[in-house]
């Protein structure tokens, strides 16, 4: 730390992403990526946009906003586009948590939550899940704050259904809630559809994760158009073109052919199945997860002992140095070709391990 640097941010702690090797890893399930490259037409987009990159994008993004509303079957003006969605997010804390309105959001949840009101100079109040690592709706009644949900919840991977969703939102008429829902698309229901109906929801998606798109950094947010009007005020008071050119035409692009993403997030759910069925035969204990990720512990093997184990033999999982997780690793569902990878290292360092 410089001795400039504002007391403001003195004690900031900030989000640690997971380790992107500098190196090709053989085997990387640590952040959640697609296993599928992105499609040609994504790369002729790109390239073919390339060629204006003398000029300023779209601030508004008007064309990408247009496809997104068709898909979604919402208003353009109940859409914007960030950079990841993790900067919606941002907007979020900054536009709806204040002294009187701290956040409000699950113990175990995404890391970042924490950390965007600790910039924002808000506090926040965690709810504890439930012993097996569900999310009660009721303990979200009335929450005296803005609730940010992940849908389904990370690291867990464990969803709400929209049900779910409307009782919290019915219970809180005078609180925006936030659901982010980055995994939607691996087996959990949208809540987009509820946004015509209740002026306090916000729905936050991503191409990070079933787009084949997290190296692009592309999210939006769909909400009344109030609500839009006020993250787009703080947008525009950081950063306008906030979203490049060349994401722009890929994002359009990948929404055009939006079949192939959906097949593509079929393959990883089945490939979810199988590893999961696999690793239960090995003794694991895991959520029920309807992520592009699982959520696992051994009975016999510690977690942290796991994770090095197989980061020594080419496979990188997640996992957090908290007492509480100790036991626990994150996995993302890569391809088959990978989950066997992962499934006979697993057997080996099982082995090793009940020497
Ligand atoms: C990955 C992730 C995001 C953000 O992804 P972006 O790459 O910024 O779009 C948001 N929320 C959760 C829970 C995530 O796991």
């Amino acid at each position: 730390m410089s001795r400039f640097l504002s007391s403001k941010f003195a004690a900031l702690e900030p989000y640690t992403p997971g380790e992107q090797p500098k190196t090709q890893v053989l085997t990387k399930l640590n952040t959640n990526e697609s296993p599928f490259p992105p499609m040609p037409e994504v790369i002729e987009a790109v390239s073919k946009a390339a060629e204006l990159l003398q000029l300023y994008p779209d601030p508004d993004c008007t064309e990408l906003r247009k496809v997104i509303a068709r898909v979604y079957d919402v208003d353009t003006d109940e859409i914007i586009c960030s950079n990841g969605s993790d900067e919606t997010l941002y907007f979020a804390f900054m536009a709806y948590c204040d002294s009187g309105k701290p956040a409000v959001f699950p113990q175990l949840t995404y890391g970042f939550y924490p950390v965007f009101a600790d910039i924002t100079g808000i506090s926040f109040r965690e709810i504890p899940l439930k012993e097996d690592f569900s999310i009660d709706p009721a303990d979200y009644y009335d929450a005296e704050g803005t609730i940010f949900i992940a849908n389904p919840n990370a690291p867990t991977g464990v969803p709400l259904s929209r049900a779910q969703i409307e009782d919290i939102l019915k219970h809180n008429p005078d609180n925006v809630v936030v659901i982010d829902e980055a995994y939607v698309d691996f087996g959990t229901e949208s809540a987009v559809p509820l946004v015509k109906k209740y002026d306090n929801l916000l729905v936050i998606q991503t191409y990070s994760k079933a787009r084949s798109m997290a190296g692009m950094r592309l999210g939006y947010g769909i909400g009344s158009k109030e609500i839009i009007s006020d993250l787009n005020a703080l947008r525009f008071s950081t950063n306008p073109y906030n979203i490049d050119r060349l994401a722009i035409a890929a994002g359009i692009a990948s929404l055009e052919n939006d079949e192939v993403n959906k097949a593509h997030c079929r393959t990883v759910m089945e490939t979810r199945e199988y590893t999961v069925r696999e690793l239960k035969a090995f003794g694991f204990e895991m959520t029920d997860s309807t992520a592009n990720f699982i959520f696992v512990r051994h009975p016999e093997v510690r977690g942290d002992v796991l994770f090095h184990k197989l980061r020594e033999r080419g496979v990188i999982i997640r996992h957090w140095d908290k007492p509480e997780l100790i036991d626990y690793n994150r996995i993302t569902i890569g391809s088959k070709e990978q989950m066997d990878i992962l499934l006979k290292e697993v057997r080996e360092v099982l082995k090793e391990e009940s020497k």
